[in-house]
């Protein structure tokens, strides 16, 4: 009867659940032990100018060096990071050590610093980037914060206005992976974006199908707004120059470099490393 089946059910799901509410605890603590152990380094991966092909900024990426896992990707730990709250003292710590990296770059190289929806719920969040700034001495305008649409889309008055702070201090603002999920040109509107992050999607097949319409169709709105693009995954030499001709500011893809610690991307910019300072 019904009752029987129920209970079958039950019995049948319960231990999977169990399994899986076990797996997510346990990275859960494997999270909150590394946040205490400095398990988590950043990466950093240029963005250059497709103008003049100098790096013009670098944008910092998480990374989690599991004891036993080994990397863990950040799609897979951010999730869990925002589920439980650990992503606001996360998120300081990246921005606090992202910051005190790009103090000591050329100030020609912005820094890109991930923000995710979760982040912007919080009402501190323009006072801790600005306590961050102020410690490092970074100035603000060096600063860029990357936001999806997701902040977007419930028109959420505490993340538009916390938006509004960060542009007060002299913050600059882009919207990340455009053109993927829900993504409406409304949102173009609520908030007046420095930057527009033309999705990695659309780069990958430019040459093949309708993409290079549409990141011209991106390029050209952008222009109207008094915004810049950045074409994610660039992997190639031939969507370089496609992009290139298309009017994209800037690229970032493994074509020039992948993520890469800090103290190998210093040399990229120009910046003696701490080994080659001490020594001089
Ligand atoms: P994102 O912000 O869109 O970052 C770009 C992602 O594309 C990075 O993945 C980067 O490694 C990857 N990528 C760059 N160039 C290429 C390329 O040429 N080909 C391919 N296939 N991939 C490329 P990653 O590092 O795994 O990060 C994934 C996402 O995790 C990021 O996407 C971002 O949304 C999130 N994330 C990373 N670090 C942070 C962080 O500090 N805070 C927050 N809130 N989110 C972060
Ligand atoms: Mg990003
Ligand atoms: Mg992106
Ligand atoms: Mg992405």
């Amino acid at each position: 009867g019904a009752k029987a089946e129920g209970r079958r059910t039950h019995r049948f799901f319960e231990p999977d659940m169990d399994a899986r509410a076990k797996a997510r605890l346990t990275m859960e603590q494997d999270l909150r032990q590394a946040m205490i152990d400095g398990g988590f380094e950043i990466h950093y991966q240029p963005l250059v100018d497709l103008r003049n092909d100098e790096v013009s900024g670098c944008e910092a990426l998480l990374r989690w060096r599991h004891p036993e896992r080994g990397m863990v990707s950040p799609a897979e730990f951010i999730p869990l990071a925002e589920d439980t709250g650990l992503i606001n003292e996360l998120g300081d710590w990246v921005m606090q050590t992202a910051c005190a990296e790009a103090a000591a770059w050329p100030s020609r190289i912005r820094l890109a610093v991930n923000v995710s929806p979760v982040q912007l719920k919080s009402p501190t969040l323009a006072l801790r980037i600005a306590h961050a700034l102020a410690a490092s001495g970074l100035s603000p305008d060096r600063l860029e914060i990357e936001i999806t649409e997701a902040v977007l889309i419930h028109d959420d008055e505490t993340a538009l206005a916390i938006l509004h702070q960060l542009r007060a201090l002299g913050v600059r603002i882009a919207l990340d992976d455009f053109g993927t999920g829900f993504s409406s040109l409304s949102y173009l509107k609520r908030f007046p974006f420095d930057k527009i992050k033309i999705d990695r999607c659309f780069v990958s097949d430019i040459e093949v199908d309708g993409s290079a319409a549409i990141v011209q169709a991106v390029v050209n709105i952008a222009a109207a707004r008094n915004m810049t693009t950045t074409a994610e995954g660039v992997e190639t030499e031939a969507q370089r120059e496609v992009l290139r001709k298309l009017g994209c500011t800037q690229m970032q893809g493994y074509l020039f470099s992948r993520p890469r610690p800090a103290s190998e991307i210093r040399p990229l910019l120009g910046v003696c490393s701490e080994k080659t300072r001490a020594s001089v």
